[in-house]
């Protein structure tokens, strides 16, 4: 092929833009990247190896060198691994293959702090050489393919880049940076070690840099032919734990993850039985900017026997578990594992329902022994482990422990336990309400009673919090018990006092009940009084088995059918309101009946149908 000059892909330049002007203050993270693609391009070869050990040719040992040469300005990064064809350079060179990209580039471009981390997540990593450099060249030969059929890539990274076919027998692929004019600071060994020793200390392969030594004659440093290793190259799981330091840990973490923070908890273990792995599972302090997309693989990289097999290996935790990075390392799976295959295996199964376990018990550990953390997690990630209510049956209770909750009480941080330990003598069921928002469901008039009577209600307002509910009906046998649904049984919470008092108005106001039904007949399916009321003249209600008013308006909001039916109006006879019922003239009665029921869906947080209406009926009561 003789010289070809292509085009980048559109959100190739923008890209090349972003990152080169906004990743400058990080721009030693250029090694990292290239570094991180050289052992990936050897991961792959091993793997394509299984099947076809040809590949290997003559040079079995897989390492990643990286040089420099002073006088020309050059860093070279060499792998032997898989290498590219001239296609497949043009497409992985020239192209976005990954989803992801706008969001990485809405990340560079907000005010927000640039993180350079996500360069990696993206997978644009590659393009982080241009930060330091003026031209990359890259030369590589598909492991397999024959010494005439290598590829030299080259661009200055900005609006096209050149291809052509060279010579190259040596396997694999050089990334060679020119460096810009003033970034001569890379062109020093101990620098290059540092960064190596800093990003890419875990790499399970060796990175080699050649030997310095002093010539006495040219009064110099010079590179020898001795190729030494830069980094531990040991697969820091399978090392014993009391061999690893806690330092060690969090910089494993931080190369995995892509993640500056600490992790949140970590655990290591080392699992035999009927099928052998090795696990080291990270929980983040940090919740990452897609967690909300379910279809985003998990973060946990799969091994067998120390051999890389795949990243995103998402049938090794469950879904609500997405957010926990690390690896898992199996002594059992065959190598040629599939994505498929990972699917049906039962080893699989049991090392995700182990790791699970892992997982929970290293979230009951900080729930238990630093509850400043925990809060810190749940507010992170808390709205996700409730997907497990429904998902992991299995952990339910186990679950159902580490959720925590806002209620009348307290804003935040309430367990269930704590629930049960503050219910009051006699009190049947855990109270709860659903709402959009805490404010919201602070002041919803259904609360009215639980506040006068000194019960707690727990406050719920996660989208995900009516779904949750509609697999978690109890707590320790207690059921759980939503205060706007069906009739208030507070049962030995009223005394009988108060139930007389409550009959004997409701049989006094009942021709008023009627009068109101008819008037509402196509808003409400029934209309009754209620001891649920203090302050508030009248609330909206559900029947027992419906569906909450609250998870009807998500499910609209969400473009999705929600069903017809009917609320049910619960009216407080005590409150003025309805006391100026009985003194309504007649012409006036529909607009208050209604006026009332609007009222009480406001004040749940629904929305009027026909908002005008309800302004001119205010307007018209407002001026007799
Ligand atoms: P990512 O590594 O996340 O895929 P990069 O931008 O770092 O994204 O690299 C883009 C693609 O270029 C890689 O997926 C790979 O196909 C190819 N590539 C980059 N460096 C090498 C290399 N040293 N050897 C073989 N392929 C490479
Ligand atoms: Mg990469």
């Amino acid at each position: 092929m003789d010289k070809q000059t292509l085009s980048f892909q559109a959100e190739v330049k923008q890209i090349l833009h972003l990152v080169t002007h906004s990743l400058y203050s990080n721009k030693e993270i250029f090694l990292r990247e290239l570094v991180s693609n050289a052992s990936d391009a050897c991961d792959k070869l091993r793997f394509e190896a299984l099947d076809n050990a040809e590949l290997l040719e003559d040079a079995p040992e897989l390492q990643v060198r990286v040089w420099y040469d002073e006088v020309a300005k050059t860093i070279t990064i060499r792998d032997n691994g898989i290498g590219m064809t001239a296609q497949e350079a043009v497409s992985h060179l020239g192209t976005i293959a990954k989803s992801g990209t706008r969001d990485f580039m809405a990340s560079l471009e907000g005010d927000k702090k640039k993180d350079a981390n996500l360069i990696g997540q993206f997978g644009v990593g590659f393009y982080s050489g241009f930060i330091v450099a003026e031209r990359m060249t890259v030369e590589t030969r598909r492991a397999g393919a024959f010494a005439a059929d290598g590829v030299r890539w080259s661009s200055e990274g900005t609006g096209d880049f050149e291809v052509e076919t060279i010579n190259r027998p040596e396997r694999g692929t050089d990334v060679i940076l020119h460096l810009r004019e003033g970034e001569e600071e890379f062109l020093s060994s101990w620098k290059l070690k540092s960064i190596i020793s800093k990003y890419s200390d875990h790499i399970s392969l060796p990175v080699l840099m050649a030997k310095q030594t002093w010539d006495e004659e040219k009064k110099a440093q010079v590179t020898t032919d001795e190729w030494e290793p830069v980094n531990k190259a040991a697969a820091l799981w399978a090392r014993a734990k009391s061999e690893i330091t806690d330092a060690q840990y969090q910089a494993f973490y931080k190369q995995i993850s892509y993640d500056q923070e600490a992790p949140l908890a970590y655990t290591h273990n080392r699992v035999e039985g009927r099928t052998e792995y090795t696990q080291l599972l990270y929980v983040p302090a940090k919740a990452p900017f897609d967690l909300w997309n379910r279809d985003k693989r998990g973060g946990v990289k799969l091994y067998v026997k120390r051999v890389f097999i795949m990243d995103d290996a998402e049938a090794l935790m469950p879904v609500y578990l997405r957010f926990v990075k690390g690896v898992i390392d199996s002594a059992d799976l065959p190598l040629n594992v599939s994505r498929e295959l990972l699917q049906e295996s039962r080893d699989v199964k049991a090392i995700r329902e182990g790791s699970t376990k892992k997982v929970l018990g290293m979230l009951e550990d900080v729930a238990e022994n630093q509850v400043d953390k925990y809060a810190a997690f749940w507010e992170q990630f808390g709205a996700v482990l409730k997907e497990g209510i429904g998902e992991d049956h299995q952990n339910q209770e186990r679950l159902a422990k580490l959720l925590r909750f806002a209620s009348t009480t307290a804003d935040s941080g309430v367990s269930f336990a704590d629930y049960l330990g503050r219910m009051k003598e006699g009190q049947e069921a855990i109270y709860y309400i659903t709402a959009d928002t805490l404010a919201g469901a602070k002041s919803s008039p259904q609360l009215e009673i639980f506040r006068k009577k000194g019960i707690e209600v727990l406050l719920l307002t996660d989208r995900v919090d009516e779904w949750m509910l509609q697999h978690l009906y109890e707590f320790d046998g207690k059921p759980l018990q939503s205060v706007a649904k069906g009739g208030v049984e507070l049962g030995a919470l009223q005394d009988e006092a108060e139930k007389k008092q409550a009959e004997e108005t409701s049989a006094a106001f009942k021709p008023m009940l009627e009068k109101l039904q008819a008037a509402l007949k196509d808003r409400a399916k029934d209309v009754r009084t209620t001891t649920r009321l203090v302050d508030s003249p009248a609330c909206i209600v559900v029947d027992e088995g419906d569906m909450s008013s609250h998870l009807a308006r998500l499910l609209k909001q969400s473009g999705q059918a929600a069903p017809k039916g009917m609320p049910i109006l619960e009216v407080n006879p005590a409150h003025g309101l309805l006391k100026r019922l009985e003194i309504t003239p007649e012409a006036s009665f529909d607009d208050l009946a209604q006026i009332i029921f609007d009222q009480a869906l406001l004040a749940e947080g629904g929305q009027l149908e026909d908002p005008a209406a309800y302004v001119r009926r205010v307007n018209r009561l407002l001026t007799v």
